[in-house]
């Protein structure tokens, strides 16, 4: 059964129903989204939704989504092949011994190292990163991107990689030569500070190496986003776009930033692909990871997982590491490889968790965009959007384990449902 939204059934049970609305109402209501919550099936318009897509499109999102679990693990085992090379060839000792000549001073050794470890990190790497990043996203039909622009891009990041971890990484070597017996906990808050820094200062000072920010041209779209700010104390007073069509085909907007750092950024993939409804909804969305301090905490959950993170690494650390391998113990820089491997088998171990938590906040965000824009229609479009690279209706544990938001399915569902119980909507 499809939603009701033609003439003869619609307005056979629209009358009566909008006339009790009516009735109890004091303001006028706007007529054609009122509907009988009796007669709204939920989970036949959340079918109809789905039913706008075709096997086709269905089919190679799925696929392109199921690769991705796949994508994970073939990642992690890169990555411990390229920890195993460098520590068992003696390439990390060497890099370590590299920077020891070039000077006495222990910052600058250790940067030295961090430096080297970067570049050849980036140059193993960049097989499998060119095939996930660019060619299977070509594949699928997802990049805009030629392969120059491409690594262009993956050169600027490369810059900014050098940058932040040359100091993180050192700040962290600091803490292990400074406080050797307490240093997981003096680690971990310099990891939590590192991310809380990421966080207030990438989408002002990074992300603009990306992407060309301008100010959204002065229309009703933008009013409309300025008075949903507004009306939820989302301190902005200004909406930018940014041109993602130059690197690919989604849909995305994002209210980022922290201590006055706040701005609320929409993709022009959004602005072009999308109606004014969808926009709506989905700044309702961004603006309710604002309102909830989705951002702080995150820091919060995410530095609980540190801590713990940072446990597993001293604990492992003595089990993995092995004499051969020239390492002088914990704090020693030409360890960094095996420090690393171990944070990445650890945070793929708890993916399911950190999934989790990023997606119990990302349905706290439909739930309040849904409030807050009244849009429901205009989301559940907007999620159709997203289906070309997100399964949409996943297994129960399927979702749990492997999405960090929730599926396309529950999101319209959400929406569906919302509809339901706010059959009538005021006249603005
Ligand atoms: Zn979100």
């Amino acid at each position: 059964m499809r939603f009701c939204v033609d003439g003869e059934t619609h307005l056979q049970i629209f009358l009566p129903v909008a006339l009790l609305v009516f009735a109890c109402a004091t303001v006028p209501l706007h007529a054609e989204t009122s509907t009988d919550g009796a007669i709204f099936d939920v989970a036949a318009a959340t079918q109809a939704y789905l039913d706008r897509l075709t096997p086709e499109q269905r089919a190679a999102s799925d696929a392109y989504f199921e690769g991705g679990y796949w994508l994970n693990l073939w990642q992690l085992l890169y990555s411990l092949t390229i920890a195993w090379v460098l520590l068992n060839f003696g390439i990390s000792t060497r890099m370590r011994d590299l920077g020891e000549r070039l000077s006495r001073f222990g910052f600058v050794r250790v940067t030295s190292y961090i430096a080297q470890y970067t570049l050849v990190v980036f140059v193993l790497y960049f097989p499998f990163v060119s095939y996930r990043d660019f060619f299977r996203e070509h594949a699928y039909g997802l990049s805009n991107f030629t392969f120059a622009d491409w690594f262009n891009e993956e050169l600027i990041g490369l810059g900014v990689q050098l940058v932040m971890s040359c100091l993180g990484i050192a700040l962290i070597y600091l803490v292990i030569r400074k406080a050797p017996r307490t240093w997981t906990i003096w680690g971990s808050f310099a990891g939590i500070a590192m991310i809380s820094f990421a966080f207030t200062v990438s989408p002002v000072f990074i992300s603009p190496l990306f992407n060309d920010y301008q100010s959204l041209e002065e229309g009703p779209t933008k009013e409309k986003i300025l008075s949903l700010a507004r009306a939820n104390a989302v301190p902005a007073d200004d909406v930018y776009q940014f041109d993602a069509s130059k690197q690919s085909k989604r849909i995305s907007a994002n209210v980022s930033g922290l201590f006055g750092t706040t701005r609320i950024s929409l993709n022009d993939n959004l602005l072009d692909r999308t109606s004014a409804e969808s926009i709506e909804a989905v700044m309702g969305h961004e603006m309710g990871h604002y309102a909830l301090n989705h951002g702080p905490k995150m820091i919060v959950s995410f530095g609980i997982l540190i801590v713990i993170g940072f446990v597993f690494v001293r604990w492992g650390f003595d089990k993995v590491n092995r004499p051969d391998w020239g390492i002088r113990g914990v704090g020693d820089i030409a360890g960094l490889p095996l420090m690393i491997a171990l944070f990445s088998v650890y945070f793929f171990l708890v993916t399911p968790l950190t999934n989790s938590i990023i997606r119990i906040n990302e349905a706290e965000a439909d739930i309040f965009g849904l409030n807050a824009a009244r849009q429901p229609d205009g989301f559940s479009e907007a999620i159709l959007g997203l289906s070309e690279y997100r399964k949409m209706h996943p297994g129960y544990w399927e979702e749990i384990i492997f999405f960090d938001h929730p599926s396309g399915y529950n999101r319209i569902y959400m929406s569906m449902q919302w509809k339901k119980e706010n059959p009538v909507k005021l006249v603005e």
